[in-house]
């Protein structure tokens, strides 16, 4: 965990993952039996229990789990979920087309909106195994604040464990940034409401607030100096996208005389509470950079190829220290908004920007979707089946990879699949392919009509 950070995990873990808990049947077990990847797993009390060839106790709860693979939940390092209301924009554009077509669409955003396309979003990785969900929200038109509302009610509905990335910009068009005036906010009222969100989730066990502001050319360095103090102040986690197009780079050349991690490192912005959304136009000194401080790194492969971004150097990064994670990012750039998919197009890409086959395995590519991304945000207790951990539990069926000598191979490289079913901190939320207690028809309907 960063050191610096206070996550909900304590309150869940009673013990480290290591020595993991008594298995001693005092609490009803839930026992996943039969699967071909990892055997046997248990769990009760939000927490995994055992592992591995597991003898039955009274009172224990089956699941058959013959033919299936099990994995731990996968965790999303970085998404936009109001962009369900845009998937299909600027197909043919990159990322600062891309967005000035989008901003006028965002000024009228309102909790509804929100609300309906989380609730979307938050279900569509849910049923594809994804248990844990960073979502970086830096749209606040004219100052309505409710859209965090809409955020975390969605999450509540759904099941997810949820990061509420509460982001900000105050960079318009007036001051040469990038958004509309009427989508900034002042300083002091984002850095008022980040503290105040941060205070309610205390009370919330599956929530955790992140300070984000949103890029260098949307938020100003008053605005990351700010908040990077706010995040150590509070104990947060700090997320911004950085590096991720060369207009970017050549928009704080011109207005800094610097590149981005230069900036942000010569802010503090960089530390082992931090991590950076997509990272692709790196030196390699920022790349040791980056490494040293122990900062993470959410690599999003599919929307990078949609917007023509470039490719993050992903095993640089894993070599020089820095965690990797793996993220949807927004819809609106990557229609599926699934994460099992993004492990092989991460695993595509690392071949294809290294020539090598061996640059990266299906093993390394499903580490970066579950324990990668739990280290993004800090986090020693998800992303791993092992006793001690949180019960954050996917099944797959996999009868038709039985061929495969591998499962974990079979489940990467093999045809995309949903979740048969999953669980978050114990609590079954995917049964049989289907969102248990969560009717999505009308978060739908409400896309549909409002195109
Ligand atoms: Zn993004």
């Amino acid at each position: 965990m960063h050191p610096a950070v206070t996550s909900k995990q304590g309150s869940e873990r009673m013990s480290t993952p290591t020595t993991g808990p008594v298995d001693n049947g005092a609490v009803p077990r839930t026992v996943l039996r039969g699967a071909v990847w990892p055997g046997d797993v248990a769990f009760a009390d939000g927490r995994i229990v055992a592992m591995g060839d597991i003898a039955p106790l009274p009172g224990d709860t089956d699941v058959d789990c013959t033919g299936c693979i099990v994995t731990p939940g996968m965790v999303n390092t970085h998404h936009h979920l109001f962009q369900w209301l845009n998937r299909g924009a600027g197909v043919g554009q990159e990322l600062f087309g891309w967005l000035s077509g989008l901003y006028p669409q965002w000024r009228e955003l309102s909790r509804e909106d929100v609300f309906h396309a989380a609730t979307v979003g938050l279900a569509e990785l849910l049923l594809g195994g994804c248990t844990t969900v960073f979502d970086h929200h830096y749209l606040v038109p004219q100052g309505n604040v409710e859209v965090f509302d809409g955020l975390l009610d969605a999450a509540d509905l759904v099941g997810s464990r949820f990061y509420l990335g509460r982001g900000c910009m105050d960079l318009g068009n007036s001051r040469g940034g990038l958004p509309p005036d009427d989508v900034v906010e002042p300083i002091d009222a984002s850095l008022a409401h980040i503290a105040e969100l941060h205070a309610r989730a205390a009370s919330m066990p599956l929530v955790d607030v992140v300070v984000a502001p949103n890029s260098l050319f949307t938020s100003s360095l008053d605005l990351m100096k700010a908040t990077r103090e706010l995040a150590t102040e509070l104990g947060a986690g700090f997320h911004l996208h950085l590096a991720e197009s060369l207009e970017e780079e050549e928009f704080t050349l011109e207005r800094y005389g610097a590149r981005p991690v230069e900036l942000i490192d010569g802010i503090g912005g960089l530390g082992s509470d931090t991590w950076l959304g997509h990272a692709i136009h790196l030196s390699p000194a920022d790349i040791r950079t980056i490494g040293q401080a122990g900062t993470g790194v959410a690599h999003c492969p599919s929307s990078n190829a949609r917007l023509a971004m470039g490719i993050c150097p992903v095993t640089d990064l894993l070599e020089s220290g820095a965690p990797v994670g793996l993220g949807v990012d927004g819809a609106a750039s990557y229609e599926v908004g699934r994460l099992l998919t993004e492990t092989k197009m991460a695993l595509y890409l690392a071949r294809l920007r290294s020539g090598k086959a061996s640059s990266m395995l299906p093993q390394d590519a499903l580490d970066l979707a579950t324990q990668g991304g739990a280290a993004c945000l800090g986090r020693d207790d998800l992303g791993q089946l092992a006793a001690g951990y949180a019960a954050d539990v996917v099944v797959w069926q996999a009868d038709d990879l039985a061929d495969f000598d591998s499962p974990v191979d079979g489940l990467v490289l093999g045809p995309d699949r949903l979740a048969r079913d999953v669980w978050v901190a114990g609590r079954q939320v995917v049964e049989g392919g289907r969102l248990v207690g969560a009717d999505i028809s009308r978060s739908r309907a409400w896309l549909s009509k409002r195109r």
